[in-house]
C-alpha cells in the first residue's frame, strides 16, 4: 500500500520547525508551521494549498515571508489557519512592505485567513490587488474539532496551552483506496491519470450505479458501473492519520487533549525540547521533555513517532533525547 500523505520535517530537530505534507500523485501539499523554510524549494512551496500555524512565536512563523514572496504575482488562493490574534499577526507582516505596484500584476494572489477560536472559526480575505487591505468583515462560523474538510480527508485541532494558545493538529484520510494491479491488467486496463479521477469519485461518494469511463489500451473506451469497477480493482482500507504537536506544556489538560487528538495516529510528530533532568526548565518555558513526549506517543497508541524542536543546549547530545523518548514509549506501550 502506498500512503497518500508523505510527511517530513522540513529540517533537523534543532532548526525552526515545520512539517511538509505532499500528497502522492498530486501537485499539492499542506504544511504545519512555517519555521525555517529554506530547505524547501520554490516548487515545493508553490504546491502548498493550506498552511496551519500552531502559534506565532517567531520560530514557527518566520517562514511566512518566503511563502508570500514566492506566491506573489501568481493566480493562487492560499489558505492560512492560526490561533486567536492571527489576523493581527499576518496584517503586521503585510504592513511591513509597500504594495503600490501590485495592482498591475496580471495574476492575483489571495490570502484566506482563518482564526481558530474555542468554538468558532473567523475567516477573512486579503487580496493582493487591494494591497492586502481586507474589504469585507470577517465571517464567523461555529466549529467543533474539525477546522477543514474535503471529501478525502479532514483536519482536526485541539487548542493547547503554551502560555498562549497553541494548535495541536491532525490530518486524517477518510479511507484509503489501493488499486489491485493484477485485476487491472486482467480487465485490459492500464494505470494512468484516470486512477486519480477514479479514487476521487470514491472519495466524493459518487453514486455506485453511475457510469465510469476508462480509456483502455488501443484508445478504446471501456464503460463500467463505478461500484462494479471498485469491487473489482479497489481495496478500501482505513485512512492514514498524521498528528503534529508543537510547543506545549505538560499540564493534565494538555496531556488529555494530545492523547485524544493523536489517538492511533500512524505517525505522531511531537516536540521534545528538553531532557527529563531539566523538566523544571521545560515547565517554566511551557515545553515537553523527551520522556513526556515518548509517554504521550505511547498513551495515544501512535504507531510511529518522531520528536523534534530540541533546545540548542543539547547540540551534541541528540542521542540522549532520542533514547529517553524511545525508552518512555516502550515502557508505556
Ligand atoms: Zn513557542
Ligand atoms: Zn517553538
Amino acid at each position: 500500500m502506498r500512503p497518500r500523505f508523505h510527511p517530513r520535517l522540513i529540517n533537523g530537530p534543532f532548526a525552526d520547525p515545520g512539517l511538509y505534507i505532499p500528497f502522492l500523485y498530486e501537485n499539492r501539499a499542506i504544511i504545519f508551521d512555517l519555521g525555517d523554510t529554506l530547505p524547501l524549494s520554490a516548487r515545493e512551496l508553490l504546491k502548498i494549498s493550506h498552511v496551519f500555524i500552531t502559534h506565532t512565536h517567531v520560530d514557527h512563523f518566520i517562514g511566512f515571508d518566503r511563502v508570500l514572496r514566492i506566491s506573489l504575482g501568481r493566480e493562487k488562493n492560499l489558505h492560512l489557519y492560526g490561533p486567536p490574534g492571527f489576523f493581527k499577526n499576518v496584517e503586521g507582516k503585510l504592513a511591513a512592505y509597500s504594495w503600490n505596484l501590485v495592482k498591475n500584476y496580471p495574476y492575483r494572489l489571495g490570502l484566506q485567513l482563518t482564526e481558530v477560536h474555542r468554538d468558532s472559526l473567523l475567516t477573512r480575505e486579503y487580496l493582493c490587488q487591494n494591497e492586502f487591505i481586507p474589504t469585507h468583515k470577517a465571517v464567523r462560523r461555529p466549529f467543533k474539532d474539525v477546522i477543514y474538510e474535503e471529501p478525502a480527508f479532514r483536519i482536526s485541532v485541539a487548542i493547547l496551552d503554551h502560555s498562549i494558545p497553541c494548535l495541536g493538529l491532525a490530518i486524517r484520510e477518510h479511507f484509503h483506496v489501493n488499486i489491485n494491479k493484477d485485476r487491472l491488467t486482467a480487465l485490459g486496463l492500464e494505470t494512468g491519470p484516470w486512477l486519480t479521477g477514479f479514487k476521487q469519485a470514491l472519495y466524493d461518494g459518487r453514486d455506485s450505479e453511475s457510469e465510469f469511463a476508462v480509456k483502455a489500451a488501443g484508445d478504446q473506451t471501456q464503460r463500467f458501473r463505478l461500484g462494479e469497477l471498485a469491487e473489482q480493482i479497489a481495496l478500501i482500507t482505513p485512512g492514514q492519520k498524521i498528528s503534529y504537536i508543537a510547543d506545549v506544556g505538560h499540564s493534565t489538560e494538555n496531556q488529555e487533549k494530545i492523547i485524544s487528538l493523536a489517538k492511533a495516529a500512524d505517525h505522531l510528530f511531537i516536540e521534545a525540547a528538553f531532557l527529563e533532568v531539566h523538566k523544571d526548565i521545560a515547565a517554566e518555558k511551557h515545553h515537553l521533555t523527551a520522556r513526556q513526549a515518548g509517554t504521550l506517543a505511547a498513551k495515544a497508541g501512535a504507531k510511529q513517532f518522531t520528536i523534534f524542536h530540541f533546545s540548542p543546549r543539547y547540540a551534541d547530545q541528540e542521542h540522549l533525547l532520542q533514547e529517553e523518548a524511545r525508552e518512555a514509549y516502550e515502557l508505556h506501550r
